[in-house]
């Protein structure tokens, strides 16, 4: 076969990719019928395909490309590293300099007491681990009994049997036997869709309860974890009431359950600060990383735990781990990612420019006739596509449609904005610049003019 390469057709390529590349979540008939996109380079926020079109990228790869595209000193350093020490393991008592490099800095950069990380492949891995070391803790303090897991309905903690399990999706939990035993979903603190009549203020308020109801009824004595996004992303940007986080924080207090925050994508920046449980203001007893940890420039991802759980945990043999906890490249790269959001202070600049300026802008669309609230948090933004905004209304048939149009319009426009059902959702890479800014909201504005147009 001759080499493979960015200089083939597009069908050429995209004929093999449908022959022999297995796609996560795609229809494989869809994938036959018109072909996956192929990405070929990427600079900033901008992404070139095969067919020479430039997309602005409003969603950082998948919620992770936080310094932005082209970074060469990432290369430089994966290449260093490579060349110095390729692989080695972090089993048995054995360790190298990236990977304690990098666990010191992650001490020093999370809060309160979370000062030791145990390191995986991926967000997906890290829940795994979480699961494991959250039921192992509880056995190892006398109370094996602790095992149950709460987590949220439309939550997306991963992929693997275990984090799906975690997660909240049922159309995940209908393929390959999930959840697993003793996990356990409350409802999410989506006010847009399942508010009712309540105020944001009073329903932020009765979704947190219903984290108490739970643990009253499971009983205290069984229920090890509740595991969070501060910001549910994947769910559709849901950024609960401001009611909603001390409440949780108050009974995870109260009925000694520990709390994990998943900062898969809340982390290294996205929210303006560190981590989302800063700007939530919760004081987690696990955090779950990955995606931005190394700008998804290599694969890691990792739990970040307390003094607490880390000595207890310590004090027998944790017997889990991935050949991969701590790669040497990956931790280099993800080091080297971190120094450059620390010296760019590029967290002030979201928290100080970029999310200010995306906030004003962003909430002009709600005036769109198409558009019902239109929020965002940090660099992380939704909008709801409605067609009654007074009463939040869903579109009469398929739930979903109407925000695929609006996709498929945002790429003819050169953006890259996802669909979660109807609501659109965004995530740039937080080195976006105020020009940026102007460019994806105009192109934004464009695809929601032509999806009203198409529907009506
Ligand atoms: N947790 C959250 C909040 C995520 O958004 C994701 C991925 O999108 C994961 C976990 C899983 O991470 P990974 O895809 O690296 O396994």
């Amino acid at each position: 076969m001759s080499a493979i390469t960015n200089h083939m057709p597009t069908a050429e390529l995209q004929a093999l990719d449908s022959a022999h590349h297995m796609h996560p979540f795609t229809a494989g008939n869809e994938l036959a019928e018109k072909g996956a996109r192929v990405i070929t380079r990427a600079q900033g926020v901008t992404l070139t395909d095969s067919e020479g079109n430039s997309f602005l990228d409003a969603m950082a790869g998948l919620w992770c490309v936080n310094i932005g595209y082209g970074r060469d000193e990432l290369a430089q350093v994966a290449a260093r590293q490579m060349r110095e020490l390729p692989f080695y393991n972090t089993f048995f008592q054995t360790t190298h300099v990236p990977a304690i490099a990098l666990s010191a800095k992650l001490a020093e950069l999370a809060p309160g007491d979370l000062n030791h990380v145990f390191f995986a492949g991926s967000g997906s891995e890290a829940n795994d681990t979480n699961i494991r070391m959250v039921r192992t803790y509880w056995a190892m303090k006398g109370k094996p009994g602790k095992s149950i897991i709460i987590s949220r309905k439309n939550a997306y903690h991963g992929s693997s049997v275990g984090s799906g399990s975690l997660g909240g999706m049922t159309y995940m939990h209908e393929q390959g036997g999930l959840p697993i035993p003793d996990i356990h979903h409350i409802n999410q603190p989506h006010w847009w869709a399942e508010g009712g009549d309540l105020s944001p203020e009073e329903f932020g308020l009765a979704r947190a309860r219903e984290l108490e109801e739970a643990i009253e009824r499971l009983g205290e004595d069984r229920v090890a974890a509740f595991i969070a996004e501060p910001v549910q992303g994947a769910g559709g940007v849901v950024i609960a009431p401001q009611t909603y986080w001390p409440e949780i924080q108050r009974i995870c207090d109260k009925y000694e359950i520990l709390l994990i925050a998943d900062e898969v994508i809340c982390g290294f920046g996205r929210t303006g600060n560190w981590f989302g449980s800063q700007t939530m203001n919760i004081r987690p007893d696990i955090m779950t990383i990955a995606k931005g940890l190394s700008s998804g420039y290599a694969p890691i991802g990792g739990s970040i735990v307390s003094d607490e759980i880390a000595d207890v945990i310590g004090s027998g043999e944790f017997n889990h781990g991935y050949t991969y906890s701590g790669h040497p490249v990956a931790a280099a790269v993800a080091l080297e990612n971190l120094r450059i959001l620390e010296e760019e202070d590029i967290i002030g600049h979201v928290r100080n420019i970029a999310a200010p300026y995306l906030e004003k802008a962003w909430k002009g669309l709600a005036d769109h006739p198409l558009v019902g609230e239109a929020r965002s948090i940090g660099l992380m933004g939704t909008i709801a596509l409605t067609p009654d905004k007074d009463s939040r209304a869903a579109f009469a048939g398929d739930a979903g449609a109407v925000g695929y149009i609006c996709r498929e319009r945002c790429f003819a426009n050169n953006l890259i904005m996802r669909h979660v059902g109807d609501r659109m959702i965004i995530s740039p890479p937080l080195v976006i610049r105020p020009e940026e800014i102007d460019t994806l909201v105009a192109r934004a504005t464009r695809a929601l003019d032509e999806t009203y147009a198409e529907i009506q």
